[in-house]
């Protein structure tokens, strides 16, 4: 008796490179693009451009 296995995938997980990094992870979709270490560094990025913006407007503001 011949037995087929399906497969289903229902996440569909694609090989990539990251955008920022080049190195190749498991993508969890079309939108995720950048590896997991780069969201991290772009998260912190972020916060830092927030302080640094927020600093920048606090000392414009006491100026
Ligand atoms: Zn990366």
């Amino acid at each position: 008796m011949a037995r087929i296995i399906k497969r289903r995938r229902r996440k569909r997980r694609v090989r990539r490179e990251c955008l920022r990094c080049g190195r190749v992870f498991m993508s969890e979709g079309n939108f995720n693009r950048i590896c997991p270490s780069c969201r991290e560094v772009n998260a912190n990025i972020a916060m830092n451009a927030a302080e640094v913006s927020f600093d920048h407007d606090y000392y414009g503001f006491t100026k």
